[in-house]
C-alpha cells in the first residue's frame, strides 16, 4: 500500500493545510468572525514541520496565541487559556476566538506510518517522535509512568494517553493518533468549560489530524464547530 492508498483507508477526507485553514476561516466568516475581531490560538505540536499549518494561520487570522506541548497536547492548562481567553478585540461586547488543535502523523511514500524525509538529513525520520517514542515503550512491555522532571512534557503524555488506551492493548501509531486527537479535543474542552464565559466570548473550536505525505501536508478534519451566543453550530469543512 503507498501513500494514496493508506490516506484513503484511515482518512475519510483530507485537505491541503491552505484548503483546510481557507474552509474553516470561510465559514467562520459566516458566523461573523473575522481577521479583525478574532484572536486564533493554536495547539499542534512542536516539530517544526507542523509549523506549517501555524503559518498558515497567522497567514489567515494574524497572530495566533501558541498552547502547544509535544504531539500538540493541551497542557497549557486553565493558566495558558485564560491568558489567550483575555486577548481578542471587543466588537459589539463579544469576544471571538478560534482554536486549533491538532496532532500530526508522517506517512511515506511506501504508505509507512511515522516515516518522513527531512531536508539536509540522510535516511528516515520519525513525526510524530513523541507518540512513536510513547508506541515503543508500549510495545517493548515496559513503560515507565513517573513524573520526569527532565522530561516533563513527555511524562504527561504517556499518563494522559495511557488512560485511553484499553488495558494490554498496543496501539498502532495511526490508532494512537487518532486517540490523541480526541484527547487533545476533551482537554481543551474540559478546560474551556471551567474558563470561558458564553455570554460574552464566541468560540470555535476546530480539530483533526495534520498528515505529512511525501509531497505535500494535509488536514484530516474531525469535530469543528462554533459556539455564537452560547449555542453550538456545526462546521461544515467542505
Ligand atoms: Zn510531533
Amino acid at each position: 500500500m503507498g501513500f494514496d492508498d493508506v490516506l484513503k483507508r484511515y482518512f475519510d477526507r483530507v485537505y491541503t493545510e491552505v484548503d483546510f485553514v481557507k474552509k474553516t476561516y470561510s465559514s467562520l466568516k459566516d458566523l461573523g468572525f473575522n481577521d479583525d475581531n478574532t484572536i486564533a490560538a493554536t495547539c499542534i505540536c512542536r516539530d517544526e514541520i507542523s509549523q506549517t499549518l501555524r503559518s498558515i494561520i497567522k497567514h489567515m487570522w494574524g497572530e495566533a496565541f501558541n498552547l502547544s506541548s509535544l504531539a500538540g497536547m493541551f497542557f497549557a492548562g486553565k493558566t495558558g487559556l485564560s491568558a489567550a481567553m483575555h486577548h481578542a478585540p471587543v466588537e459589539d461586547g463579544k469576544e471571538r476566538y478560534v482554536f486549533y488543535a491538532l496532532p500530526h502523523i508522517a506517512i511515506d511514500s511506501d504508505g509507512k506510518p511515522g516515516v518522513c524525509r527531512r531536508e539536509g538529513r540522510e535516511g528516515a525520520s520519525t513525526a510524530c517522535g513523541a507518540l512513536a517514542a510513547f508506541q515503543k515503550e508500549m510495545a517493548g512491555g515496559r513503560l515507565n509512568l513517573a513524573l520526569d522532571n527532565e522530561d516533563v512534557e513527555q511524562s504527561l503524555l504517556k499518563t494522559r494517553l495511557l488512560g485511553e488506551i484499553p488495558y494490554g492493548k498496543v496501539p498502532d501509531l495511526i490508532e494512537l493518533t487518532k486517540i490523541t486527537q480526541t484527547a487533545i479535543q476533551a482537554d481543551l474542552e474540559r478546560t474551556l468549560d471551567k474558563v470561558v464565559n458564553k455570554d460574552i466570548s464566541n468560540y470555535a473550536v476546530i480539530t483533526g489530524i495534520q498528515i505529512h505525505g511525501p509531497e505535500n501536508n494535509y488536514v484530516w478534519p474531525a469535530e469543528c464547530y462554533a459556539i455564537v451566543n452560547g449555542k453550538q453550530i456545526h462546521l461544515k469543512v467542505e
